[in-house]
């Protein structure tokens, strides 16, 4: 028998590795069985190849393999990272009443499109729309799945045939992440891209001087996600709506994050713009996302004139980005929450909010009760340090607002094992590494996560 054969009948069987890897994992057996199946596979090629892999080593490989699978499914998280909208860890949480909400209408029948007063079919997303105008103080708004789906829609609905020129300030030509980039959603939003102005510099005069018979609108956007400094001018959106007032042209501006409350006044931050103070200075449409600092589901608003607003959901491109009734209810319940106590105290109902306003004294005292509970043997392992934490999500990219790190610096492994194994823990956690230490930047974490927290960091110290 060639040494092949030899090697392909010492390969494990399937249905025994994947029975033993079974205990030791919550993913479906079917899904387990498949797994190995495809792993063991790949060695029997390697060994066809001439390679020659031992039993041990391929046992080991398909359990490292499926467990970084099995980490992949979808599963919370504590984020100790102090990016409180962090886009890689699911953005904005919901708050407890939200989510409670959610459950009620997901877990039953609903009104979707019913009008319980005649009994007829109703209007989908009625009250959440009139809602939105309210609290933005405008005449129409209306929701889609995503700020980029948004604007997608709003640009569709304003550049027909060849009045299709979008003029935009080459400042604010922006990538957001994620493969948004203006000039390409305007590309396949089958507008013309009609650049004006320098960088760092654009005029009223250029923005006028670019308007021709071919011009459907001129579009504001929000440098969301990095700022310019040193001689920089814009026009205000004041003056940049009575240009295109005056030439019937519609200003559309897409503002990204929507902070429904002033910032300003949870934290040393810089002012992020508000959607109700745009449309108050003469922009006709604003978009902006649902979930980044308004704190609710992932979905895009889209707020202004009613004429627009209108004509932008009769789009047949409407149809493909219109909300679920889980989006709704959750931002349904998201709004109210705002209306219900104005600005200041929605911070308590708002996770993100609350997180950014929490006072730096009140993460220090709860760092300070964290070692204390840790184990004297491990102690001098930890340290408090100051640190900064950031908003994130594209939102106020100066921002620094003073935080409390708890630091490790691990006694009996590096710090990298310590940091991969706290985030395939279970629960997983993800801090940062600097130097050194891990670093758990407790702005981010509920406080009724500190002790499941120090729970997973004693466990991963000591295993
Ligand atoms: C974040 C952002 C977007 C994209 O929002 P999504 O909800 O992720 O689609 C668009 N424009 C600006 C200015 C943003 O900041």
């Amino acid at each position: 028998m060639s040494s092949n054969q030899q090697a392909l009948r010492e390969l494990p069987s399937v249905e025994t590795l994947a029975q033993s890897l079974s205990k030791e994992s919550i993913l479906p057996r079917a899904l387990i069985t498949a797994f190995v199946q495809r792993e063991i596979g790949q060695f029997r090629k390697q060994i066809l190849a001439g390679e020659c892999p031992q039993r041990a080593e391929i046992e080991a490989s398909v359990r490292d393999h499926l467990q970084a699978f099995g980490s992949s499914r979808l599963q919370p998280v504590i984020n100790a990272t102090g990016v409180v909208i962090h886009t890689n860890l699911g953005r904005s949480p919901l708050g407890t009443q939200t989510a409670e909400a959610l459950n009620r209408i997901a877990t039953g029948y609903c009104n979707l499109e019913f009008n319980l007063a005649d009994g007829k079919r109703g209007k989908r997303a009625g009250y959440l729309e009139t809602a939105l105008a309210s609290i933005l103080e405008t005449e129409a708004a209306t929701a889609v799945n995503n700020c980029a789906a948004a604007l997608v829609i709003t640009l569709r609905h304003l550049c027909k045939g060849s009045k299709n020129e979008v003029i935009v300030s080459r400042g604010e030509l922006v990538e957001i992440g994620g493969g948004f980039r203006i000039p390409e959603i305007l590309e396949t939003s089958g507008a013309k891209l009609v650049e004006v102005g320098a960088t760092n510099k654009t005029h009223l005069d250029d923005y006028a001087k670019a308007i021709t018979p071919q011009t459907a609108m001129i579009l504001k956007v929000h440098r969301s996600n990095f700022y310019i400094g040193g001689f920089t001018d814009d026009p205000s959106i004041t003056e940049l709506a009575e240009l295109a007032h005056a030439h019937a042209l519609p200003l559309v501006e897409d503002i990204g994050s929507g902070a429904l409350m002033n910032t300003d006044d949870l934290a040393p931050i810089e002012h992020e713009p508000r959607p109700q103070d745009s449309l108050a200075q003469g922009v006709d449409l604003v978009c902006f996302s649902g979930d980044k600092l308004l704190g609710g589901p992932q979905s895009g608003i889209i707020a202004g004139k009613s004429a627009l607003i209108e004509g932008i959901k009769k789009e047949p491109f409407f149809r493909a980005v219109r909300c679920d009734k889980i989006i709704l209810a959750v931002l349904q319940e998201c709004i109210d929450t705002y209306l219900q106590t104005k600005a200041e105290k929605s911070t308590d109902m708002i996770p993100a909010l609350d997180f950014i306003g929490t006072d730096v004294s009140k993460l220090q005292a709860r760092a300070e009760k964290f070692i204390e509970h840790v184990p004297q043997s491990l102690r001098d392992q930890f340290l408090i340090n100051p640190t900064v934490a950031r908003t994130g999500g594209g939102t106020m990219p100066k921002s620094e607002i003073p935080s409390v790190a708890i630091c490790i610096a691990p006694a009996n492994q590096s710090v990298n094992q310590l940091a991969t194994r706290l985030r395939t823990g279970s629960p997983a956690v993800v801090g940062t590494v600097v130097d050194n230490a891990l670093h758990l930047d407790l702005r981010t974490v509920f406080e009724h996560q500190d002790d499941t927290l120090r729970e997973a960091v004693i466990k991963a110290m000591t295993q």
